[in-house]
């Protein structure tokens, strides 16, 4: 009886059934750094912002906020 759960369990790895391991994730492991608190994060995650040409990514929009500076609406604060 044991010998034959046992039978059934060993699948051969080596048979094609689309067991491919693909790293299609590989776009939001991307760490990036938060240029305020220093975190970093994955780039997926962040809150991104446009200066000049380059973009910066902040970890929260608290983190950008300050970054840009003083917060020019207090609207999200009600
Ligand atoms: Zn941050």
């Amino acid at each position: 009886m044991l010998r034959k759960l046992v039978r059934s369990m060993a699948v051969p790895t080596g048979k094609s059934g689309g067991t491919v391991d693909v790293p299609s994730d590989a776009i939001t492991r991307k760490l990036v750094r938060d240029p305020v608190c220093g975190m970093h994060l994955a780039e997926g995650l962040a809150v991104t912002e446009r200066q000049g040409g380059e973009v910066l990514h902040f970890c929260s929009e608290e983190c950008r906020e300050k970054f840009m500076g003083t917060p020019k609406k207090f609207a999200a604060n009600a």
